[in-house]
Protein backbone atom coordinates (compact mmCIF):
# COMPACT_ATOMS: atom_id res chain seq x y z
CA UNK A 1 0.00 0.00 0.00
CA UNK A 2 1.52 3.59 -1.53
CA UNK A 3 0.96 6.52 0.90
CA UNK A 4 3.92 8.32 -0.01
CA UNK A 5 2.57 10.69 -2.90
CA UNK A 6 4.35 13.49 -1.36
CA UNK A 7 7.68 11.92 -2.31
CA UNK A 8 6.88 10.90 -5.92
CA UNK A 9 3.44 9.56 -7.43
CA UNK A 10 2.62 7.10 -10.04
CA UNK A 11 2.27 8.94 -13.89
CA UNK A 12 -1.06 8.92 -14.90
CA UNK A 13 -2.44 7.04 -18.00
CA UNK A 14 -2.66 10.71 -19.73
CA UNK A 15 0.71 11.59 -19.31
CA UNK A 16 2.23 8.23 -19.83
CA UNK A 17 0.56 7.78 -23.00
CA UNK A 18 1.87 11.12 -24.57
CA UNK A 19 5.05 10.44 -22.91
CA UNK A 20 5.28 7.44 -25.03
CA UNK A 21 4.44 8.65 -28.29
CA UNK A 22 6.68 12.02 -28.36
CA UNK A 23 9.80 9.80 -26.81
CA UNK A 24 9.85 8.08 -30.39
CA UNK A 25 10.10 10.96 -32.51
CA UNK A 26 13.68 12.24 -33.39
CA UNK A 27 14.77 15.73 -33.37
CA UNK A 28 16.34 18.71 -31.12
CA UNK A 29 13.42 21.52 -30.44
CA UNK A 30 16.22 23.82 -31.29
CA UNK A 31 17.38 22.62 -34.51
CA UNK A 32 16.08 24.54 -37.61
CA UNK A 33 14.85 21.65 -39.65
CA UNK A 34 11.81 20.20 -39.88
CA UNK A 35 12.11 16.98 -37.55
CA UNK A 36 13.17 20.07 -34.92
CA UNK A 37 10.22 22.60 -35.68
CA UNK A 38 8.12 19.91 -35.35
CA UNK A 39 9.38 19.05 -31.42
CA UNK A 40 9.74 22.93 -31.02
CA UNK A 41 5.77 23.37 -31.53
CA UNK A 42 5.56 20.15 -29.19
CA UNK A 43 7.42 22.28 -26.83
CA UNK A 44 5.34 25.59 -27.24
CA UNK A 45 2.22 24.26 -27.26
CA UNK A 46 2.40 22.79 -23.71
CA UNK A 47 4.04 25.66 -22.71
CA UNK A 48 0.87 27.57 -23.83
CA UNK A 49 -1.36 24.73 -22.54
CA UNK A 50 0.57 24.99 -19.10
CA UNK A 51 0.42 28.76 -18.98
CA UNK A 52 -3.18 28.99 -19.92
CA UNK A 53 -3.94 26.28 -17.42
CA UNK A 54 -2.11 28.37 -14.47
CA UNK A 55 -3.19 32.09 -15.73
CA UNK A 56 -0.17 33.19 -16.96
CA UNK A 57 1.62 34.31 -20.20
CA UNK A 58 3.67 31.54 -22.51
CA UNK A 59 6.60 33.20 -21.93
CA UNK A 60 6.11 32.70 -17.75
CA UNK A 61 6.97 29.26 -18.27
CA UNK A 62 10.78 28.66 -17.74
CA UNK A 63 11.08 24.49 -18.14
CA UNK A 64 13.47 23.13 -15.90
CA UNK A 65 14.81 19.99 -14.70
CA UNK A 66 12.45 19.69 -11.57
CA UNK A 67 11.58 21.49 -8.40
CA UNK A 68 14.63 21.23 -6.90
CA UNK A 69 16.53 23.43 -10.21
CA UNK A 70 13.44 25.43 -10.12
CA UNK A 71 14.34 26.49 -6.61
CA UNK A 72 17.92 26.98 -7.20
CA UNK A 73 17.47 29.51 -10.36
CA UNK A 74 15.08 31.55 -8.30
CA UNK A 75 17.04 31.81 -4.85
CA UNK A 76 20.21 32.06 -6.59
CA UNK A 77 19.35 34.15 -9.89
CA UNK A 78 17.16 36.89 -7.95
CA UNK A 79 20.22 37.18 -4.94
CA UNK A 80 22.41 37.76 -8.20
CA UNK A 81 20.85 40.10 -9.90
CA UNK A 82 19.69 41.90 -6.61
CA UNK A 83 23.35 41.99 -5.49
CA UNK A 84 24.00 43.24 -9.19
CA UNK A 85 21.48 45.75 -9.93
CA UNK A 86 20.26 47.13 -6.42
CA UNK A 87 23.57 46.22 -4.34
CA UNK A 88 21.20 44.21 -1.92
CA UNK A 89 22.27 41.42 0.23
CA UNK A 90 19.50 40.09 2.30
CA UNK A 91 17.90 36.85 1.62
CA UNK A 92 13.90 36.10 3.42
CA UNK A 93 13.32 32.89 4.09
CA UNK A 94 11.32 30.82 6.95
CA UNK A 95 12.98 27.96 8.95
CA UNK A 96 10.86 25.28 6.79
CA UNK A 97 11.46 25.32 3.74
CA UNK A 98 12.45 21.98 1.79
CA UNK A 99 16.30 21.89 1.69
CA UNK A 100 15.75 22.64 -2.15
CA UNK A 101 15.40 26.59 -0.72
CA UNK A 102 17.12 26.22 2.83
CA UNK A 103 20.22 24.02 0.94
CA UNK A 104 20.96 27.12 -1.83
CA UNK A 105 20.44 30.16 0.71
CA UNK A 106 22.36 28.71 3.44
CA UNK A 107 25.16 28.30 0.49
CA UNK A 108 24.82 32.13 -0.38
CA UNK A 109 24.93 32.76 3.15
CA UNK A 110 28.57 30.88 3.49
CA UNK A 111 29.69 31.32 0.19
CA UNK A 112 28.35 34.14 -1.59
CA UNK A 113 28.08 36.65 1.59
CA UNK A 114 24.13 37.03 1.92
CA UNK A 115 22.38 37.80 4.56
CA UNK A 116 19.36 35.50 5.69
CA UNK A 117 16.60 36.82 7.99
CA UNK A 118 14.90 33.60 8.88
CA UNK A 119 11.20 34.11 9.19
CA UNK A 120 9.53 32.09 11.76
CA UNK A 121 6.49 29.37 12.19
CA UNK A 122 3.83 29.41 14.91
CA UNK A 123 3.04 25.58 16.29
CA UNK A 124 1.13 24.88 13.49
CA UNK A 125 3.95 25.53 10.68
CA UNK A 126 2.26 28.71 9.63
CA UNK A 127 4.75 31.99 9.17
CA UNK A 128 2.98 35.29 10.79
CA UNK A 129 2.58 37.92 8.26
CA UNK A 130 3.42 40.07 11.05
CA UNK A 131 7.15 38.70 10.64
CA UNK A 132 7.62 39.44 7.34
CA UNK A 133 6.45 42.86 7.29
CA UNK A 134 9.47 43.26 9.70
CA UNK A 135 11.82 41.71 7.94
CA UNK A 136 10.79 44.03 5.09
CA UNK A 137 11.36 47.32 6.87
CA UNK A 138 14.58 48.05 4.71
CA UNK A 139 13.24 46.77 1.58
CA UNK A 140 15.81 48.40 -0.46
CA UNK A 141 18.58 46.02 0.90
CA UNK A 142 16.52 42.82 0.04
CA UNK A 143 17.28 40.19 -2.99
CA UNK A 144 14.44 38.24 -2.53
CA UNK A 145 11.78 36.50 -0.01
CA UNK A 146 10.68 32.85 -0.66
CA UNK A 147 8.25 31.37 1.79
CA UNK A 148 6.49 27.79 0.35
CA UNK A 149 3.44 27.48 -0.49
CA UNK A 150 2.33 24.45 1.34
CA UNK A 151 5.08 22.10 3.62
CA UNK A 152 5.97 18.74 2.17
CA UNK A 153 6.22 17.33 5.71
CA UNK A 154 3.14 18.67 7.83
CA UNK A 155 1.00 19.94 4.70
CA UNK A 156 0.79 23.55 6.04
CA UNK A 157 -0.42 26.50 3.98
CA UNK A 158 0.70 29.75 3.83
CA UNK A 159 -0.95 32.72 2.82
CA UNK A 160 1.17 33.47 -0.42
CA UNK A 161 -1.24 36.01 -2.10
CA UNK A 162 -0.97 38.23 1.50
CA UNK A 163 3.15 37.60 1.02
CA UNK A 164 3.58 38.18 -2.61
CA UNK A 165 1.76 41.81 -2.34
CA UNK A 166 3.35 42.17 1.08
CA UNK A 167 6.95 42.21 -1.01
CA UNK A 168 5.40 43.64 -4.15
CA UNK A 169 4.32 46.57 -2.27
CA UNK A 170 7.96 46.62 -1.19
CA UNK A 171 9.86 46.23 -4.54
CA UNK A 172 10.89 42.89 -3.48
CA UNK A 173 11.03 39.62 -5.93
CA UNK A 174 8.71 37.11 -3.94
CA UNK A 175 9.31 33.42 -4.64
CA UNK A 176 7.48 30.59 -3.68
CA UNK A 177 7.90 26.58 -3.99
CA UNK A 178 4.63 25.20 -5.11
CA UNK A 179 5.99 21.75 -5.62
CA UNK A 180 3.42 20.31 -2.99
CA UNK A 181 0.79 23.10 -3.53
CA UNK A 182 -0.06 22.29 -7.32
CA UNK A 183 -2.84 19.78 -7.55
CA UNK A 184 -4.15 19.82 -3.65
CA UNK A 185 -4.57 23.85 -4.04
CA UNK A 186 -6.59 25.78 -6.62
CA UNK A 187 -3.86 27.82 -8.14
CA UNK A 188 -4.18 31.01 -10.27
CA UNK A 189 -1.20 32.32 -10.79
CA UNK A 190 -2.03 35.58 -12.05
CA UNK A 191 -3.82 37.10 -9.55
CA UNK A 192 -0.85 35.89 -7.15
CA UNK A 193 1.75 38.90 -7.85
CA UNK A 194 4.69 36.41 -7.29
CA UNK A 195 7.82 36.88 -9.09
CA UNK A 196 8.51 33.15 -9.89
CA UNK A 197 6.87 29.59 -8.57
CA UNK A 198 8.86 26.40 -8.58
CA UNK A 199 6.65 23.54 -9.73
CA UNK A 200 7.70 19.97 -10.18
CA UNK A 201 6.08 17.41 -12.61
CA UNK A 202 6.56 13.90 -10.69
CA UNK A 203 5.17 15.24 -7.88
CA UNK A 204 1.62 15.07 -10.13
CA UNK A 205 1.63 12.43 -12.07
CA UNK A 206 4.00 13.56 -15.01
CA UNK A 207 7.78 11.82 -15.38
CA UNK A 208 10.43 12.62 -13.05
CA UNK A 209 12.97 15.31 -14.31
CA UNK A 210 10.88 18.25 -15.52
CA UNK A 211 9.60 20.59 -14.07
CA UNK A 212 9.48 24.44 -14.71
CA UNK A 213 10.02 28.28 -12.79
CA UNK A 214 6.83 30.22 -13.68
CA UNK A 215 8.95 33.64 -13.71
CA UNK A 216 7.12 36.97 -14.30
CA UNK A 217 8.13 38.19 -17.85
CA UNK A 218 8.79 41.47 -16.06
CA UNK A 219 11.30 39.70 -13.71
CA UNK A 220 14.77 39.43 -14.53
CA UNK A 221 17.58 36.72 -12.64
CA UNK A 222 21.18 35.83 -13.53
CA UNK A 223 20.84 32.22 -15.08
CA UNK A 224 22.97 29.02 -13.06
CA UNK A 225 23.04 27.41 -16.20
CA UNK A 226 25.09 28.91 -18.72
CA UNK A 227 25.34 27.19 -22.69
CA UNK A 228 22.65 27.26 -25.65
CA UNK A 229 20.84 30.22 -23.99
CA UNK A 230 17.16 27.89 -24.30
CA UNK A 231 14.62 29.43 -22.95
CA UNK A 232 15.12 33.43 -22.87
CA UNK A 233 18.68 32.15 -21.69
CA UNK A 234 17.25 31.96 -18.46
CA UNK A 235 18.10 28.21 -18.56
CA UNK A 236 20.07 27.01 -21.02
CA UNK A 237 20.13 22.77 -21.52
CA UNK A 238 18.30 20.60 -24.65
CA UNK A 239 14.76 20.61 -23.97
CA UNK A 240 12.85 17.47 -23.16
CA UNK A 241 10.09 17.75 -25.98
CA UNK A 242 8.55 14.19 -24.50
CA UNK A 243 8.98 15.04 -20.63
CA UNK A 244 7.28 18.52 -21.00
CA UNK A 245 4.80 17.37 -23.31
CA UNK A 246 3.84 14.41 -20.32
CA UNK A 247 4.42 17.49 -17.69
CA UNK A 248 1.38 19.61 -19.64
CA UNK A 249 -1.25 16.48 -19.73
CA UNK A 250 -0.47 16.40 -16.04
CA UNK A 251 -0.59 19.56 -15.24
CA UNK A 252 -4.05 19.57 -17.22
CA UNK A 253 -5.24 16.65 -14.88
CA UNK A 254 -3.94 18.87 -11.39
CA UNK A 255 -5.53 21.72 -12.17
CA UNK A 256 -9.18 19.54 -13.52
CA UNK A 257 -11.34 18.10 -11.04
CA UNK A 258 -8.90 19.45 -8.47
CA UNK A 259 -12.08 20.50 -5.79
CA UNK A 260 -13.36 16.54 -6.19
CA UNK A 261 -10.09 15.20 -5.59
CA UNK A 262 -9.38 17.62 -2.94
CA UNK A 263 -13.01 16.77 -1.19
CA UNK A 264 -11.88 12.78 -1.48
CA UNK A 265 -8.26 13.24 0.00
CA UNK A 266 -10.35 15.04 3.04
CA UNK A 267 -12.53 12.37 3.41
CA UNK A 268 -9.80 10.24 3.70
CA UNK A 269 -7.98 11.94 5.86
CA UNK A 270 -10.68 12.98 8.77
CA UNK A 271 -11.19 8.87 8.62
CA UNK A 272 -7.49 8.47 9.38
CA UNK A 273 -6.98 11.29 11.61
CA UNK A 274 -10.52 10.10 13.78
CA UNK A 275 -9.23 6.49 13.92
CA UNK A 276 -5.50 7.45 14.93
CA UNK A 277 -7.16 9.62 17.40
CA UNK A 278 -9.45 6.78 18.61
CA UNK A 279 -6.58 3.76 18.55
CA UNK A 280 -4.02 5.88 20.39
CA UNK A 281 -4.84 8.72 22.39
CA UNK A 282 -1.22 9.64 22.93
CA UNK A 283 -0.39 10.30 19.47
CA UNK A 284 0.27 13.75 18.17
CA UNK A 285 -1.63 15.40 14.72
CA UNK A 286 1.08 17.55 13.50
CA UNK A 287 0.30 20.91 11.74
CA UNK A 288 -2.96 22.67 11.32
CA UNK A 289 -6.00 20.57 11.60
CA UNK A 290 -8.20 22.93 9.94
CA UNK A 291 -9.62 21.25 6.88
CA UNK A 292 -10.28 23.54 4.49
CA UNK A 293 -7.72 24.72 1.89
CA UNK A 294 -6.32 27.87 3.18
CA UNK A 295 -5.42 25.75 6.34
CA UNK A 296 -3.55 22.69 5.29
CA UNK A 297 -3.03 20.27 2.29
CA UNK A 298 -6.00 17.81 1.96
CA UNK A 299 -4.40 14.44 1.30
CA UNK A 300 -1.73 14.78 4.41
CA UNK A 301 -1.66 13.19 7.32
CA UNK A 302 1.78 13.59 9.95
CA UNK A 303 1.89 12.25 13.09
CA UNK A 304 4.29 12.39 16.33
CA UNK A 305 4.13 8.85 18.00
CA UNK A 306 5.64 9.52 21.76
CA UNK A 307 8.18 6.91 22.38
CA UNK A 308 8.96 5.86 19.06
CA UNK A 309 11.52 6.25 16.45
CA UNK A 310 10.15 7.20 13.29
CA UNK A 311 12.69 5.57 11.60
CA UNK A 312 11.88 2.04 13.21
CA UNK A 313 8.03 2.69 12.69
CA UNK A 314 8.50 2.96 9.24
CA UNK A 315 10.11 -0.21 9.10
CA UNK A 316 7.83 -1.87 10.94
CA UNK A 317 5.16 -0.75 8.57
CA UNK A 318 6.90 -1.24 5.44
CA UNK A 319 7.57 -5.14 6.52
CA UNK A 320 3.65 -4.79 6.52
CA UNK A 321 3.48 -3.45 3.32
CA UNK A 322 2.79 0.09 3.68
CA UNK A 323 4.78 2.45 2.63
CA UNK A 324 5.05 6.13 4.22
CA UNK A 325 7.60 8.33 5.42
CA UNK A 326 9.32 9.93 7.96
CA UNK A 327 9.49 12.97 5.83
CA UNK A 328 12.40 14.20 6.63
CA UNK A 329 16.09 14.06 5.69
CA UNK A 330 18.33 11.43 6.46
CA UNK A 331 21.83 12.47 6.07
CA UNK A 332 24.23 9.50 4.98
CA UNK A 333 21.87 6.50 7.16
CA UNK A 334 21.75 9.01 10.29
CA UNK A 335 17.99 10.45 11.02
CA UNK A 336 18.29 13.79 11.69
CA UNK A 337 15.17 15.33 13.64
CA UNK A 338 12.82 17.17 11.38
CA UNK A 339 13.38 20.99 11.00
CA UNK A 340 10.24 21.79 10.46
CA UNK A 341 9.30 20.41 14.06
CA UNK A 342 11.68 21.94 15.68
CA UNK A 343 10.86 25.52 14.46
CA UNK A 344 7.72 24.60 15.08
CA UNK A 345 8.79 24.72 19.05
CA UNK A 346 8.75 20.42 19.10
CA UNK A 347 12.20 18.87 20.76
CA UNK A 348 14.48 16.67 19.02
CA UNK A 349 13.15 13.38 20.91
CA UNK A 350 9.27 14.88 19.39
CA UNK A 351 11.10 15.42 15.85
CA UNK A 352 12.59 12.39 14.99
CA UNK A 353 8.82 10.52 16.51
CA UNK A 354 6.96 11.16 13.49
CA UNK A 355 5.55 9.74 10.35
CA UNK A 356 4.05 11.18 7.28
CA UNK A 357 1.20 9.40 5.27
CA UNK A 358 0.15 11.08 1.82
CA UNK A 359 -2.67 10.15 0.38
CA UNK A 360 -3.78 9.92 -3.32
CA UNK A 361 -6.78 9.63 -5.72
CA UNK A 362 -6.04 6.64 -5.77
CA UNK A 363 -6.43 6.00 -2.06
CA UNK A 364 -9.24 3.70 -0.52
CA UNK A 365 -10.97 4.20 2.67
CA UNK A 366 -10.53 0.52 2.77
CA UNK A 367 -6.45 1.48 2.61
CA UNK A 368 -7.32 3.59 5.49
CA UNK A 369 -8.93 0.90 7.50
CA UNK A 370 -6.24 -1.45 6.74
CA UNK A 371 -3.12 0.92 7.90
CA UNK A 372 -5.47 1.14 10.93
CA UNK A 373 -5.69 -2.18 11.67
CA UNK A 374 -1.87 -2.43 11.31
CA UNK A 375 -0.74 1.23 13.10
CA UNK A 376 -1.65 0.30 17.01
CA UNK A 377 0.86 -2.99 16.89
CA UNK A 378 3.83 -1.34 15.03
CA UNK A 379 3.49 1.53 17.29
CA UNK A 380 3.26 -0.44 20.58
CA UNK A 381 6.72 -2.57 19.56
CA UNK A 382 8.18 0.62 18.40
CA UNK A 383 7.87 1.76 22.22
CA UNK A 384 8.53 -1.40 23.21
CA UNK A 385 12.00 -1.28 21.00
CA UNK A 386 11.95 2.57 22.49
CA UNK A 387 11.83 2.02 26.41
CA UNK A 388 14.89 -1.07 25.85
CA UNK A 389 17.48 1.30 24.17
CA UNK A 390 16.53 3.90 26.75
CA UNK A 391 17.21 1.28 29.62
CA UNK A 392 20.24 -0.01 27.52
CA UNK A 393 21.60 3.67 27.81
N1 LIG B 1 10.14 21.46 -2.99
C1 LIG B 1 9.31 20.71 -2.27
C2 LIG B 1 8.34 21.36 -1.32
C3 LIG B 1 9.32 19.32 -2.39
O1 LIG B 1 8.50 18.57 -1.66
C4 LIG B 1 10.25 18.73 -3.29
C5 LIG B 1 10.37 17.26 -3.41
O2 LIG B 1 10.23 16.54 -2.45
C6 LIG B 1 11.09 19.57 -4.05
C7 LIG B 1 11.01 20.93 -3.86
C8 LIG B 1 12.07 19.02 -5.03
O3 LIG B 1 11.42 18.69 -6.25
P1 LIG B 1 12.11 17.69 -7.30
O4 LIG B 1 12.03 16.32 -6.72
O5 LIG B 1 11.27 17.83 -8.55
O6 LIG B 1 13.50 18.15 -7.52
Amino acid sequence: MYLDHAATTPMLPAAREVWLQESQVAGNPSSLHASGRRRRQVVEESRERIAGLLNVRPSAVVFTSGGTEADNLAIKGLFWRGRQTRGSSVVITSRIEHHAVLDPVEWLEHDQGAQVRWLPVDEVGRVPAEALMEALTDAANVALCSVMWANNEVGTVQPVAEFAALCRSAGVPFHTDAVQALGHLRMDLGSLNADAVSLSSHKIGGPVGVGALILDPQTSLTPVQHGGGQEREVRSGTLDAAGIAAFAAAVEHAVTGQQERAQHLRDLRTLLVEGVQRELPSAVVNGDLGIDESHRLPGNVHVSFPGCEGDLLLMLLDAAGIDCSTGSACTAGIPEPSHVLLAMGRDETQAKSSLRFSLSEATTMRDVERLLQVLPGAVERAQRAGAVSVRAG
